[in-house]
């Protein structure tokens, strides 16, 4: 089952969306997907109840979204969803917007002129070209790949005929390599919108994120040059922090990204399982924050499988190089000529090892861990012994005035967040990132960029430094603030 990632409204929090599963059943076997198909289709009353519950949603412009299994093998279902939707809508006064993810492969022209008829947005989920298409995403009755013309017909029908519509392409490690030829694939035939999602549950390694890294870039000066818009350029990952409200065929509710529909994933199920549909009678009662949701994420860690977790870490990783790639760009023209007068409060001092630094503040003990790129990996069991001397307060900087690579970047962020997992355990530690009561937590977004900058010039070891490490040191901060920011409550 693919992943849906839908974005979040600011006022409401995750109150703006709600994703039914009209079925579980579905005609393919993709290899990445293992859907409980074994579960009854979605009783008409329930559905009901759930818009209803959207219904009660403070925000004035819903969505309601449509996942499966297949939906459109419940296309009746589905139209009368939209009948009761847009009558219930109206009496509230409230506007309703449609999102459908389908295989593609029942898209016909009937179909396609109800659901344009609602100004439905359509995902359709395809991998690229032939050969990724039909190895990972073959028909359960084995057909040998032969559907996929008709599946291209359909995608063109939708392409054609459909304002609103994108297309999702789901990849396994194995597949990578081929990501680019695949996403030009796409292109070539004319989709202009492009989800690119990891396969949940897969075993992304480390190597795997340098990789996709790599691939991610082509695509994205590719995505510019040919005006696709990539939808995965946003705030999303890890999407696993997503508060997506699901709502599965028998009523059961949930908060959580949507990859707990698969049977592989017991415990996420049980974690993100809020109650019975019947017993909620107000949307509000599943209010829930990005950074509620990570925290509960990170509390809950020993409980996940292990590929869970490892998808995390990639997620972070990608998190954190897309922030440092879109900064870099929006910050290279401030930086541009910058004079390093003034520079000279040291944090890299020499040390070719991570560097705690304690300070006395009142009766507390503030241990601040400069973070050396070129030896991350004593960054976790350096905190951990100055953290058993005593400190109660602890902070995590970059060491700069030192280029720190694309893969070093994935590495700290993702070494950040095991940090935070340890120390959520440790109540009695003060976090200064997250709690926002160091220099760092300034927000990122707040900030002016001159402000930032000058910090980091203040910061920088005197003497000559390049352009290039400064803009690289700068956006490293601001990745920083920003990916702490997903953890303050
Ligand atoms: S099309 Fe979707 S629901 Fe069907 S097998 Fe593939 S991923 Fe699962």
């Amino acid at each position: 089952m693919e992943k849906v990632n839908s974005n979040l409204s600011d006022q409401g929090a995750n109150l703006r969306n709600l994703m039914v599963v009209p079925t579980y059943k579905c005609q393919m076997a993709c290899r990445y997907c293992f859907i409980n198909r074994s579960r009854q289709d979605m009783p008409e009353e329930t559905l009901y109840r759930a818009i209803d519950l959207l219904l009660t949603s403070p925000c004035p412009e819903v969505e309601l979204q449509f996942f499966g299994g297949e939906p459109l093998l419940r296309f009746d279902l589905v139209k009368k969803a939209f009948f009761y939707a847009e009558a219930k809508s109206r009496e509230k006064s409230k506007k309703i917007k449609y999102f459908l993810v389908t295989n593609g492969l029942l898209l016909d022209e009937d179909k396609l002129t109800f659901l344009k008829q609602y100004n439905t947005t359509i995902m359709l989920s395809i991998d690229g070209a032939r050969q990724t298409q039909v190895e990972n995403r073959p028909l359960l009755k084995k057909d040998g790949g032969r559907y996929f013309n008709s599946l291209l017909r359909n995608l063109k029908g939708l392409l054609g005929r459909a304002e609103k519509c994108c297309v999702n392409l789901v990849f396994l490690p194995g597949d990578i390599k081929k990501l680019k030829v695949n996403f030009d694939f796409l292109t070539s035939l004319g989709v202009r919108n492009i989800r690119l999602s990891y396969a949940i549950g897969a075993d992304f390694r480390r190597k795997d994120l340098s990789e996709y890294a790599r691939e991610l870039k082509k695509i994205i000066r590719a995505a510019r040059i040919k005006r696709v818009n990539l939808l995965n350029l946003d705030d999303e990952e890890p999407c696993f922090f997503i508060p997506q409200i699901t709502i599965g065929s028998s009523g059961d509710v949930y908060v959580g990204c949507n990859f707990i529909l698969e049977t592989v994933f017991p415990e996420c199920v049980g974690l993100m399982y809020a109650g019975e549909l019947k017993s909620i009678k107000d949307i509000s009662r599943l209010k829930r924050t990005r950074q509620e949701q990570s925290t509960m994420f990170i509390r809950k860690k020993r409980k996940l499988n292990i590929n869970v977790v490892k998808n995390i870490y990639f997620g972070i990783g990608i998190y954190a190089l897309l922030k440092y790639w879109q900064l870099c760009k929006e910050y290279a023209p401030l930086v541009s000529g910058v004079h390093l007068s003034g520079a000279g409060k040291v944090n890299a001092r020499g040390s070719a090892k991570c560097l705690p630094i304690l300070s006395r503040q009142g009766a507390c003990c503030l241990a601040e861990i400069i973070a050396d790129p070129g030896d991350l990996r004593s960054l976790i069991p350096c905190a951990m012994s100055v953290l058993a001397s005593g400190a109660q307060k602890i902070k995590f900087s970059p060491k700069l005035g030192v280029f720190w690579t694309e893969d070093k970047i994935a590495d700290y962020f993702i070494m950040l967040y095991n940090m935070i997992e340890i120390l959520q355990e440790k109540k009695e530690i003060e976090m200064i990132n997250i709690s926002g009561k160091g220099s760092g937590a300034r927000g990122g977004k707040k900030a002016s960029l001159t402000a930032a900058m000058k910090e980091v010039v203040r910061l920088l070891p005197a003497g000559r430094i390049s352009e290039k490490t400064i803009l690289n040191n700068l956006v490293l901060m601001e990745v920083s603030n920003s990916f702490f920011g997903k953890f303050r409550q």
